[in-house]
């Protein structure tokens, strides 16, 4: 055809496209109104019929059928509503998966997350007095009941919680902190830049693998405001290496009327060597060693909601409160409903059965392996390639570092397992699995119970359509 003739074709094509009007009697788009509302469908139809319109002067030979351009208009809405924050299996074995939410919650937390947050709540009101209450006691005398800190303070998180205290206690003067310890943690959380955006003055002492007592001692002066130690929280520093204990530490910043502070960092509340992990100091030994205040997450080792807690001296706390920058850090409903549930367990002894990351944790290498038996031997009457084999869980999130927990996974042999675990990836539940040495490895370990089934028959399907397409 000539150039003239496929424009008035065309321009005959674009004629026939229905207007959005017309479109918006049809029943089903009727439908999709009552779904999704007027303003967004109009916009979805709009957007269908610029398409077309599109295609048509690309050279498209047709108009396509009312009821086609209404399914594509559906397809766009489900596509621009479906959520983007969803729940995943986790079969990599890392416990505390920071890209995948680290920790999941217990029950008891989950309902009562639900329960506050489906309601009016208790959150600053006092039901037997009939006034307003206070927000911090929801969670801070079960804290200081567990830690037998003299008070504590919840707040947004752990990187909130430090910036807090040096803004509230350092403004204007000078933290003595190792070198050692200038670190990064994950998601640019850096201790030198947290110290400068407080308006605290760093002073770094000692070198990168030795930082002696006397190296703090030489740096305090009278602009000297407290002494700081942040966990290592994501690397080890290994061979030539020293440093002060927290208790030593403790006794120079008391000699000299100082604080010490402890960036603790995982939460842990429970020694973790009885599971064959490097030991690392608790909240706990942290306090017992004499630290002035003591920040942690709550949802890495901890096991509970996002949290930034502070526990230690009650009139250091009090002055945490007040200051300004507590309010624009405080915790919500929500996470202060998660996080007492959570306490509860560690209260009751019954942390390593309820709260899940400690489950985990705890759960022997016997009870993997019969669990992976089961999963490989249920995939291989499929007619998938599984062998169990012996591997490693890690508890990740930025806790232990270097240390790791025997386990068995489920190995699959597979042709293409970028292609499987991609598609396992895109599959409702998501399914996060390992791929290593051309293999796709299943860890039970963090699969919680409820996940099995639907992962096990995700991995059957998936690897049919895997097969079907090769
Ligand atoms: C994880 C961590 C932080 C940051 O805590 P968030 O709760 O993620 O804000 C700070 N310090 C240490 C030592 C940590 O391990």
């Amino acid at each position: 055809m000539s150039p003239k003739a496929t424009t008035e074709r065309s321009q005959k094509l674009l004629r026939e496209l229905p207007s959005v009007d017309r479109l918006l009697k049809l029943p089903v788009v009727i439908e999709l109104v009552a779904e999704y509302g007027r303003t967004l469908t109009v916009e979805a139809l709009r957007h269908t019929l610029e398409t077309n319109r599109a295609a048509i002067l690309n050279g498209a030979s047709y108009v396509p059928m009312n009821a086609m351009l209404a399914e594509a208009t559906r397809e766009w809405l489900a596509t621009l509503l479906s959520p983007t924050l969803h729940p995943v299996i986790n079969a990599t074995g890392v416990i505390i998966h920071t890209n995948l939410g680290r920790a999941p919650l217990s029950d008891a937390a989950r309902k009562a997350v639900e329960a506050v947050g489906g309601s009016y709540s208790t959150l600053e009101y006092d039901l037997s007095q009939g006034e307003r209450g206070s927000r911090s006691l929801h969670a801070e005398a079960l804290l200081t009941r567990l830690t037998g800190a003299e008070a504590a303070l919840v707040v947004n998180n752990n990187a909130a919680a430090v910036l807090l205290l040096l803004t509230a206690l350092c403004q204007d003067k000078e933290v003595i902190i190792s070198r050692g310890q200038l670190v990064e943690i994950g998601g640019g959380f850096r201790i030198p830049d947290v110290l400068a955006q407080s308006g605290a003055r760093l002073v770094e002492v000692g070198t990168t693998n030795r930082t002696h007592l006397y190296d703090y001692e030489q740096a305090i002066t009278e602009n000297t405001a407290a002494i700081m130690v942040a966990h290592y929280s994501n690397y080890k520093v290994i061979g030539f290496t020293s440093e002060p204990s927290l208790a030593e530490l403790s006794h120079l910043a008391h000699q000299h009327h100082l604080p010490l502070f402890y960036d603790q960092g995982s939460g842990a509340l429970l020694d973790v060597t009885p599971y064959g992990l490097t030991p690392e100091p608790t909240v706990l030994d942290g306090l017992a060693a004499g630290c002035d205040l003591v920040a942690f997450s709550g949802d890495k080792l901890l096991g509970g909601p996002q949290a930034g807690i502070i526990c230690g001296r009650g009139d250091l706390v009090t002055q945490l409160k007040r200051h300004p920058l507590a309010r624009a850090v405080r915790a919500d409903k929500l996470c202060l409903a998660g996080l007492a549930a959570t306490l509860t367990h560690y209260l009751t002894n019954t942390a390593t059965t309820a709260v899940p990351v400690w489950r985990m944790i705890a759960r022997p290498a016997a009870d993997i392996r019969s669990e992976a038996d089961t999963w490989a031997a249920r995939l291989q009457e499929q007619g998938i390639q599984a062998q169990v084999s012996d591997g490693r869980s890690t508890v990740g999130g930025g806790s232990l570092p270097g240390t790791s927990l025997p386990t068995w996974l489920v190995a699959i042999d597979h042709q293409s397992v970028s292609a499987l675990a991609e598609q396992l990836r895109l599959h409702e539940p998501a399914i996060v699995a390992r791929v290593q040495d051309n293999r796709l490895l299943i860890d039970p370990r963090t699969v919680l119970v409820h996940q099995a089934e639907p992962l096990l028959q995700a991995v059957i399907r998936a690897a049919a359509q895997q097969l079907a397409v090769g």
